[in-house]
């Protein structure tokens, strides 16, 4: 029978937002960057095709790092409902929604408080290392009300 070139079966069976033969992973290396509570599923990678589809879960509370890279993602939110910062932007999201993170743009999701965050997130197989704030990024956030209060969730 033929099967995906990168490797697992044709189908991989779903359940409690887990994968069949899919590992569940820790979201980065502790202490490599801020984040809390998130964990990680690679659940396709081809680099003939040349991206990867990522399952990112968060528990209530959670958060993923605040970053910009180069590369893009689509975000397409899977469970639950929490909101997310892009660019100068917090935009709530829930379910079902698709959000899409153009190149260099910050952007942090968080779960709400009283619910899970999961999103499938699409990138490319090679992409640059997402950088952080420095100091006086993080400070010129703080000027916008809406911001600071996202960021002071932590
Ligand atoms: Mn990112």
């Amino acid at each position: 029978m033929d099967k995906p070139k990168q490797g697992g079966s044709i189908l991989r069976r779903f359940r409690d937002y887990r994968w069949d033969e899919t590992e569940l992973l820790a979201y980065k290396e502790e202490g490599s960057a801020p984040f809390k509570a998130i964990t990680r599923q690679t659940l396709f990678r081809d680099p003939a095709l040349g991206c990867e589809l990522r399952y990112f879960e968060m528990a209530p509370g959670g958060y993923s790092t605040l970053e910009r890279h180069e590369h893009m993602h689509a975000v397409l939110i899977l469970r639950g409902r929490g909101e997310c910062l892009v660019g100068d932007e917090v935009r709530k999201i829930e379910t079902n929604d698709l959000v899409t993170i153009a190149p260099w743009t910050w952007h942090q999701f968080r779960a709400a408080s009283d619910s899970h965050l999961g999103f499938l997130c699409m990138v490319n197989v090679e992409r640059d290392k997402p950088v952080q704030p420095t100091e006086d990024e993080r400070k010129a956030f703080e000027a916008n009300p809406l911001v600071a209060a996202f960021l002071k969730k932590d």
